[in-house]
């Protein structure tokens, strides 16, 4: 398999297909980080920030997502009337003051009575606001993929508390660059099912 992870024959199984290639399990399925990191990436997708996607996904200690989230306004604030810019002359005219990262969104989304001993997996490096969130929230672990601002304040204000509170965090290495989403996989595993039995 190359780079990309092709689902065509997901539901093969579950249509009872007898013939030889369906009685062994799918060995190029998708495995936990992996899944995990591409529900967060996944999410970002709904952000609409121009500049920067970021998603978080928050996992149990069952391997049970428990939170997702996305950066974006706060609920209920109209984000057309909200600034999306990076830079401007007075900083109440950049999204700084106002946006949500996707971390405390994913802990606020939570659909568990809490997130301690979670780990979360998250596109950026957290800041440091986020991992005050982080530890705050009793999460354990987290594993991210990309740490561009390595040598900013925030991030090195974020490692100093991380790593005070005792907090794992690990970069995530994919096994593959690139997961497709194909809609129409599921129709080409119908046809192959339908031929083989
Ligand atoms: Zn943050």
């Amino acid at each position: 398999m190359d780079e990309t992870i092709k689902n065509h024959s997901l539901t093969s199984h579950v249509n009872g297909a007898h013939s030889d290639t369906r009685t062994q399990k799918r060995e190029d399925y998708l495995e936990w980080p992996e899944y995990f990191m591409a529900v967060a990436f996944l999410s970002a997708q709904r952000s609409k920030d121009p500049s920067s996607q970021v998603g978080a996904c928050i996992v149990n200690q069952e391997n049970k997502i428990v939170g997702i989230g996305y950066n974006g306004m706060p609920n209920g604030c109209n984000d057309d009337l909200l600034p999306w810019s990076r830079s401007a002359e007075n900083k109440l005219d950049t999204k700084y003051p106002y946006v949500c990262h996707a971390e405390l969104n994913a802990i606020m989304n939570k659909n568990s009575a809490d997130v301690k001993g979670c780990t979360m997996y998250v596109a950026l490096f957290p800041c440091n606001e986020c991992a005050k969130l982080i530890i705050q929230a009793g999460i354990k672990d987290v594993i991210y993929l990309s740490d561009k601002y390595h040598d900013s304040p925030e991030m090195t204000a974020s490692r100093r508390l991380l790593n005070l509170a005792g907090i794992a965090y690990k970069q995530f290495k994919p096994k593959q660059v690139k997961i497709v989403i194909d809609f129409n996989s599921i129709n080409h595993s119908d046809v192959e099912t339908a031929q083989s039995t």
